[in-house]
């Protein structure tokens, strides 16, 4: 996730510039947002490509008649905003609060994969220079 914003509707709801279905489809923008989805599409090829703000979960392929809650579901049982099952307007402070701490914990781990990748890419450099000084 670029930014905290992301866990506003609104702001989730500005990110589909180019979706392909009208508010009359049940796969519509304001049902997508609602879900935690946003978009990450990069233009007309991936025009439906959606992105959960808090579990990473990537998902395309939509069809209108959709239930962006139900695909978020299926595809993503585990994620803490799911389990919630609820819209963020209805969300009690703790039940906000432990979506904070879910994205922190998320976030956290992805740090640290980025870390070690760079620390192992790092590490061949080392190990290629000592082979060469031999
Ligand atoms: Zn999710």
């Amino acid at each position: 996730m670029e930014c905290w914003d992301l866990f506003l509707v609104e702001e989730r709801i500005k990110t589909f510039k180019n979706w392909p279905f009208s508010d009359k489809n049940k796969c519509n923008v304001k049902n997508m947002a609602q879900a935690g989805f946003y978009s990450v599409a990069t233009g007309a090829d991936d025009a439906d490509a959606a992105k959960c703000f808090l579990c990473g979960k990537e998902l395309d392929g939509w069809e209108p008649s959709d239930d962006p809650w139900a695909e978020h579901k299926s595809h993503a049982a585990k994620c803490a905003f799911v389990q919630l099952g609820k819209n963020e307007d209805d969300l009690l402070l703790p039940e906000l609060l432990s979506v904070i701490k879910q994205y922190m914990i998320n976030e956290t781990k992805r740090i640290a994969e980025l870390s070690k990748e760079q620390i192992d890419e790092k590490s061949k450099v080392v190990r290629r220079r000592c082979l060469v000084r031999k």
